[in-house]
């Protein structure tokens, strides 16, 4: 019974195997750390929002140029792992930042890659055209070439991740899902649907459902639909990972991103946010309707026309997203045995390395030689959390009480954008200078 009871005790308990948990499970085995890992699914699955065979990676960021330091680390975690299994993980084929020449899409690429000396060039549209004949972008667009840029492979990178903790001595549980979990003097106690197990300390990385187990993220991390078509090209020449760069493109229609043929023979599209549907992660339709792939034909039919022959798949998945769109990694505000990374908001696959070397630092030593001031809980809490209205199209900041009843300061209202209808997110008041912010 003893040995029993022993056996139960961890030095960490992570929740979800996904991109984040499994990247977390490994650095911390790989630490000497007795690893318990928690998936309530399968091992890897397409249920939350690391599916889809390919995930965009690049140097050069438009969200914000503070995220490049972070990036660079998480290049050479992935050639790691990459290594460490045997297999390409990582393709680094080239990627594209493309809009009108005053658009945050483009005009933040080439902002960040200029900001950190990082190779790049900038090309028209009909240069681009020229250049890579699937494109047919407006010509007078510009678009933000990066040769680092590429993708990367999430089913792989999980599987990956998982047996090289395995390897390390870590124990990973699919199908057991998580019900609850307390705090106790000097560490956690967690609950699944098979069993209760103890730890020091508990990592959260359930994705999309991290909120229903974490109630310090009720109303900061929200799951939203997405859809995402593979279309067969009439000229597949063109849509060879060779000839064809990953995308992000911002267009009339919206902000879209895309990948060439690969694990699907079809060429890969989204669009951010889809139609906006948001929800609670259990109750999102995983269905796809005919109304989901119109609005994404028409975005192939107009600028990647040789792309839109017949329909191969198409898929749901999950964002999670912060009002602000930038990421949520910090100990729990409470429990500092307890620490979370959240709400990807879209873009958060390629750092799934570097996030998972800052959980382990987080979960052992409860600080990070990594800046993670940008994705502290607090933002929210301290200035007062921000919901959104559609007002004539444009969405509209409310202002909320917080819970520690501080309303936004006039300064930190100067300092912020609206967030628009194209998804930009906020600007960071805190961050006087981005290049002193690292
Ligand atoms: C369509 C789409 C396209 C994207 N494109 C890109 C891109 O090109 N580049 C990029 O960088 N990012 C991209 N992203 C974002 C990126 O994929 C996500 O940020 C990232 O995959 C999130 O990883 P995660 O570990 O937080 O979530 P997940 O990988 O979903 O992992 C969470 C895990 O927790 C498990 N879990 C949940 N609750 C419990 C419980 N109670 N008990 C046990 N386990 C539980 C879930 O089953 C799941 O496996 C995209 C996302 C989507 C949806």
């Amino acid at each position: 019974m003893a040995n029993n009871y022993r056996s139960k005790r961890f030095d960490a308990i992570v929740v979800g195997a996904g991109a984040m948990g499994s990247a977390t499970a490994y650095y911390l085995a790989r630490r000497g750390k007795r690893v318990l890992c928690l998936e309530r699914f399968g091992i890897p699955h397409t249920m939350g929002s690391s599916h889809g065979h390919t995930r965009i990676i690049r140097l050069a960021y438009y969200e914000d140029p503070s995220y490049v330091l972070l990036l660079r680390r998480a290049y050479e975690l992935w050639r790691g792992i990459q290594s460490v299994a045997g297999e390409r993980l990582l393709h680094t084929i080239g990627s594209i930042d493309a809009g009108p020449e005053d658009s945050w899409v483009f005009e933040g690429a080439w902002k960040s890659a200029r900001l950190h000396d990082l190779p790049h060039e900038v090309l028209t549209g009909s240069e681009l055209h020229r250049r890579y004949p699937g494109y047919h972008l407006p010509p007078e667009h510009l678009a933000l070439v990066q040769p680092d840029g590429g993708f990367l492979n999430p089913e792989r990178c999980i599987v990956s991740y998982v047996m090289a903790a395995q390897a390390e001595g870590a124990e990973i549980h699919g199908h057991e899902e998580v019900l609850d979990w307390e705090p106790l003097e000097g560490g956690v106690r967690v609950r699944t649907e098979r069993d209760t197990y103890e730890a020091d300390k508990l990592v959260f990385t359930a994705g999309a459902w991290n909120q229903n187990l974490l109630g310090v993220l009720d109303g900061l991390a929200t799951p939203e639909r997405q859809v995402l078509a593979w279309l067969q090209p009439t000229r597949p020449e063109n849509f060879r990972p060779e000839n064809f760069p990953v995308f992000n493109l911002l267009v009339d229609e919206g902000r879209f991103y895309g990948f060439p043929v690969f694990g699907v023979p079809g060429f890969k599209f989204g669009k951010y946010f889809h139609l906006k549907e948001q929800g609670d992660a259990e109750e999102l339709d995983r269905e796809v309707h005919g109304y989901d792939e119109r609005v994404l034909r028409e975005f192939a039919e107009r600028y990647f026309p040789e792309g839109c022959g017949p329909t191969m798949s198409l898929q749901t998945c999950m964002f999670t997203n912060t009002p602000d769109h930038h990421f949520v990694i910090d100990l729990h505000p409470d429990y500092e045995q307890v620490s979370v990374a959240s709400a990807c908001s879209g873009h958060g696959f390629k750092f799934a390395s570097v996030i998972g070397e800052i959980m382990a630092d987080l979960s052992t030593t409860g600080v990070t030689r990594h800046n993670i001031d940008f994705f502290r809980l607090d933002r929210f809490n301290q200035q007062g959390q921000r919901r959104y209205e559609t007002n004539g199209g444009k969405r509209q900041a409310v202002r909320t009480v917080s819970k520690n009843n501080r309303k936004t300061s006039q300064h930190e209202e100067n300092g912020r954008q609206n967030y628009e209808e194209n998804g930009k997110p906020h600007s960071f008041p805190r961050v006087p200078d981005i290049r002193t912010f690292w």
